[in-house]
């Protein structure tokens, strides 16, 4: 099975997606943190990336996509990918379906977090303390969820119309969170 797990930033997504990795045997691929290993390692990509990511942009789609193929066209990935932070837009949900298409996978689930902007601030600054992150701060924060606003809609429509859209109420404790995706999940 793979998944998708969607939301605004400081949803949730990355501690819901290493919950249901352990209990479900799958593994996250987190294009944040693949991207962030670049910069951290200070490659030419990651000296391209970090003013982007920075101010709270998209990076390409192009890049992006390169990150991805190369772990779904892995066999030891094949059928247990949780996709964490893509796709972004509609063009990399299209994308998407197209590279699993090559290799004969398909998204099971599309879980979309649901958050207000009000919690993901103080998400957001809770995780600056303890991840020191350099797009964490407010100003950034808010261009994220923007940037968010603005390219989702698409992309949950276009999962809606191929039914595998469930929304979840991202607003309560991570156990229930957790508890719901789980339930979701065992039914699949
Ligand atoms: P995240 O860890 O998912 O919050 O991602 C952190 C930042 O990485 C985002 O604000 C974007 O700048 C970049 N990024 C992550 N995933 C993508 C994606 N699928 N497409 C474009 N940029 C991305």
């Amino acid at each position: 099975m793979n998944l998708v797990i969607f939301g605004p930033p400081g949803a949730g997504k990355g501690t819901q997606s290493s919950f249901i990795t352990k209990k479900f045997n799958l593994y996250q691929l987190s294009t944040g943190e693949l991207l962030r290993e670049e910069i951290k390692n200070k490659t030419k990509l990651g000296k391209k990336i970090s003013s982007i990511i920075n101010s709270g942009d998209l990076v390409s789609d192009e890049i992006v996509s390169e990150l991805i193929e190369k772990f779904i066209s892995k066999k030891e990935f094949q059928n247990r990918i949780i996709f964490d932070g893509y796709p972004r837009n509609l063009s990399q949900a299209k994308n998407l379906d197209i590279l699993l298409k090559n290799s004969n996978q398909k998204i099971d689930m599309v879980l979309k977090l649901s958050v207000s902007l009000e919690t993901i601030k103080q998400r957001i600054s809770e995780r600056k303390t303890l991840e020191n992150r350099t797009d964490d701060d407010e100003k950034t924060a808010i261009k994220r969820y923007e940037t968010y606003e603005k390219n989702s809609k698409l992309v949950i429509d276009f999962y809606e119309r191929l039914g595998l859209l469930k929304v979840v109420n991202g607003e309560r404790s991570i156990a229930e969170i957790s508890s719901e995706i789980s339930a979701l999940i065992e039914v699949i």
